[in-house]
């Protein structure tokens, strides 16, 4: 395991007090280790989950080549090329009912849309194309089909032996379906990755609570709930947790031990007067940044709970306290990390590029993620407005938003009209 100043070593250009966005996403890439753990579970369990193996077909999908129209098939060496064709029909082909009687030259089969091709047969005309005359054959105009259309082949799908679904793939509906077709009822998936997380800070109150004068209600544990629920992790939430020595080091010490990463929020800020950061720096190995970003500058990260190198230590994120700035910096930095940690290959956050309605105003040398309203414009291209104000501690402007802009390290001025870059929040997690 390689201690943080290792890791930072191989970091070009690194200044804690001046970390670059890409900076930060690049240390916490070679910090966070990988699940190993690994557990079967039943198909539709599996939605959401890391696939932990890679996946090959044992059998051919489909199985057999069959028909993709509901229509008559037939040898294509037997259509006209200049007249119509008549065939009679030797019998029908259902789904999962094959038709396996003998096909003479001038004769097809009825069939239907997933039954197996007759021997011999190698293309369907499509019922819509075809009359049937009064002496019960059926008439196929000139030109209709080519031979082999509307013929689906045998592994066409996937074939034997083919990789399927490659490990570190976090398995969608459409993967679910993929193992379902070739007859997988269980599927290898890593542990489910556990996160504990507390909120500090004496002002504030639980929902529930009484709200004392000076004081807010915690919402920082909603959110952060919500994103690793969206994530599929297993959310632990240890509460607020007040500005006490003893207190904090009880709940960071629970949290290491039942968590592969903890998530503390609050206290990490410059010269914040509460015990939050030396607490953090006595019970694990932790680095305090200032990351040049808006909002979120302050951030702790390192490992928390290590006993010499023994003993079981979690990923420690701490992130700043204010509400709009937790979501910013979790979504900047916390999510891939939880997700390479559950075992996932790397996902890219879906990046729109959407016409500015109004100019923004940015200073280069730090990265900015101002909330937006992405929309539809009347040029067929995405726009996007900012909402409102952009205050760190503005949940509102979080909540009204659809997506965030993002204002890249180099980036001056935007004008309007200028093509920006969003993170929609839709497929986010
Ligand atoms: P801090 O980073 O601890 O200095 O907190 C910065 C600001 O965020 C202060 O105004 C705090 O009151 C506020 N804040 C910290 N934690 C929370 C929380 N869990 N919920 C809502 N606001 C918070
Ligand atoms: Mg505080």
């Amino acid at each position: 395991m390689q201690s943080l100043d290792q890791i930072a070593a191989a970091i070009p250009g690194y200044d804690p007090n001046a970390l670059q966005v890409g900076q930060a996403q690049d240390f916490i890439a070679r910090l966070v280790p990988r699940m190993t753990a690994v557990e079967s579970l039943a198909l539709r369990s599996a939605l959401g989950r890391v696939l932990a193996r890679d996946i090959a077909s044992a059998i051919d999908v489909p199985a057999n080549d069959n028909s993709a129209m509901d229509g008559y098939a037939l040898r294509s060496s037997e259509l006209s090329q200049n007249a119509d064709t008549l065939i009679s029909v030797a019998g029908t082909a259902l789904a999962g009912a094959q038709f396996s009687g003998p096909v003479r030259q001038g004769q097809g089969v009825r069939i239907m849309t997933g039954a197996v091709m007759p021997a011999g047969l190698d293309t369907v005309v499509p019922q819509e194309f075809t009359r049937s005359d009064a002496d019960g054959r059926v008439r196929i105009p000139a030109g209709v089909v080519k031979a082999g259309d509307n013929r689906r082949l045998r592994g066409e799908d996937l074939a034997r032996g083919e990789p399927a679904l490659q490990r570190g793939r976090l398995l969608s509906p459409a993967d679910l379906g993929l193992l379902a077709s070739l007859g997988q009822a269980e599927v290898p998936v890593f542990r489910r990755l556990r996160v504990a997380f507390f909120s500090t800070g004496d002002e504030l109150r639980s929902i529930g609570e009484a709200l004392d004068d000076g004081c807010v209600y915690d919402s920082n544990r909603y959110t952060i709930w919500g994103m690793l629920t969206r994530l599929g992790v297993d959310a632990i939430d240890l509460g607020v947790v007040r500005d006490d020595p003893l207190a904090l080091a009880e709940a960071f010490t629970q949290a290491a031990a039942c968590a592969d990463a903890v998530i503390t929020s609050g206290g990490v800020s410059v010269g914040e007067a509460d015990h939050t950061k030396r607490i953090m720096a006595e019970l694990g190995e932790v680095l305090f940044w200032k990351i040049a970003m808006r909002p979120g500058r302050p951030m702790a990260i390192g490992r928390i709970g290590a006993t010499g190198d023994k003993g079981h230590s979690a990923m420690l994120f701490g992130l700043p306290g204010n509400p709009v700035a937790v979501m910013v910096t979790f979504y900047a930095f916390v999510r891939q990390a939880l997700l390479a940690m559950s075992g996932a290959s790397p996902q890219a956050m879906p990046l729109l590029r959407a016409v500015s309605e109004a100019p923004l105003r940015k200073k280069p040398g730090r990265t900015e993620y101002q909330r937006g309203i992405v929309s539809p414009g009347p040029d067929g291209r995405w726009q996007v407005r900012i909402t409102g104000a952009q205050g760190s501690g503005i949940l509102r402007s979080m909540s009204q938003a659809n997506g965030m802009v993002v204002l890249h390290h180099g980036q001056g001025d935007v004008a309007a009209g200028d093509l920006v870059d969003v993170i929609p929040f839709d497929g986010l997690v």
